[in-house]
C-alpha cells in the first residue's frame, strides 16, 4: 500500500529562497524562528507535535506569539495515558485546542486485516497506517508546517535546518529548535514552569507508542528505546522508514 502522491498546493518556493532564509535564520532563537514562520505564513501553517519535550517548549513558546496557534497530534490509538494527560492539561493550560488526526483503521479493525501486533511483524506498516497516513490528511492544505526536531537527535536528522523544503509531503517544514541541545529544552522547561510528560521522569527520553517504546537504561541513547532491538529508527513522519514492506492482510 504506497501513500497516495501528495498534490501540491502551493507552488514549490524558489530553493534558492529557501536555503536563502535557512542560512539568515541559522543564527535565530526558537521564538524568532516561530515569529518569522507566523509571519510569513499568516493561514495555512500548523505545528506538529508528539507531546515530547522540545513539542512542549515549542508549544510555550508559540502561544506567546500568537495566542490561538494552530496545532496537531496523531493519535496513533497506542499512546500512553500520561501522553492523553498531557494534552488534556495542555489545552487547559494554555486554552487551546489541540486537533487529533487518527488512523481510518481502529485497533481491532487492523488487527482483523493484519493480524496481531503488525507493530512486531511489521512496524513500517503499522507507522504507515497509524502514522503516516493521518498525517497525510493533517498536512492537506497547509503551507507549512513546524516540528521540534533537533539535529542532534539522530544522524537523519543532523542536516535539518531552521526552514526548509519538506520533498516527502510538499510543503515548508520549520524546524525553531534544530540547534538547541537537549541541556537547552529542559533548561527552558523549567525556567518557564512549562508542563512535561511524567514518563520523562521514569527513564523515557522520547516517547511514542505503548508497543514501541522502553526506559531506557543506565548510558543507552535518548531513542535507544523506541522501536527497541529493531533496525527501525525513524516512524517516516521526518523522511523514510528504514524499509517499508508491504505485507499482505491476512485473511479472515
Ligand atoms: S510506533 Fe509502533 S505501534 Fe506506533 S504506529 Fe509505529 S509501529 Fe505502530
Amino acid at each position: 500500500m504506497a501513500l497516495p502522491l501528495r498534490k501540491l498546493t502551493q507552488t514549490i518556493p524558489d530553493p534558492a529562497r529557501i536555503e536563502r532564509l535557512a542560512d539568515e535564520l541559522e543564527e535565530a532563537s526558537p521564538q524568532e524562528i516561530l515569529a518569522w514562520a507566523f509571519d510569513e505564513f499568516p493561514h495555512g501553517i500548523s505545528i506538529a507535535t508528539g507531546f515530547g519535550a522540545e513539542g512542549m517548549a515549542i508549544i510555550d513558546m508559540a502561544v506567546r506569539i500568537d495566542p490561538a496557534p494552530d496545532i496537531f497530534f496523531i493519535d496513533t490509538g497506542f499512546l500512553f495515558a500520561e501522553t492523553y494527560g498531557l494534552r488534556r492539561q495542555v489545552e487547559e493550560r494554555y486554552h487551546i485546542t489541540i486537533r487529533a488526526f487518527k488512523p481510518q483503521l481502529t485497533p481491532e479493525a487492523q488487527e482483523r486485516l493484519f493480524g496481531a501486533r503488525l507493530w512486531g511483524n511489521n512496524p513500517d506498516l503499522c507507522c504507515q497506517i497509524r502514522k503516516l497516513e493521518p498525517l497525510e490528511e493533517a498536512l492537506d492544505g497547509l503551507r507549512a508546517w513546524v516540528t521540534a526536531i533537533r539535529r542532534d537527535q539522530t544522524a537523519a536528522r543532523a542536516t535539518a535546518q531552521a526552514v526548509e523544503w519538506d520533498e516527502r509531503w510538499g510543503l515548508v517544514k520549520v524546524n525553531p529548535l534544530v540547534r538547541w541541545s537537549k541541556r537547552d529544552v529542559w533548561d527552558y522547561l523549567r525556567s518557564n514552569d512549562v508542563p512535561f510528560n511524567p514518563l520523562h521522569l521514569r527513564g523515557y527520553p522520547s516517547i511514542g507508542c505503548t508497543h514501541c517504546t522502553r526506559a531506557v537504561r543506565e548510558g543507552e541513547d535518548d531513542r535507544a528505546g523506541r522501536w527497541s532491538g529493531r533496525e527501525k529508527t525513524e516512524c517516516g513522519l521526518h523522511g523514510r522508514t528504514t524499509t517499508e514492506v508491504w505485507i499482505a492482510p491476512v485473511k479472515i
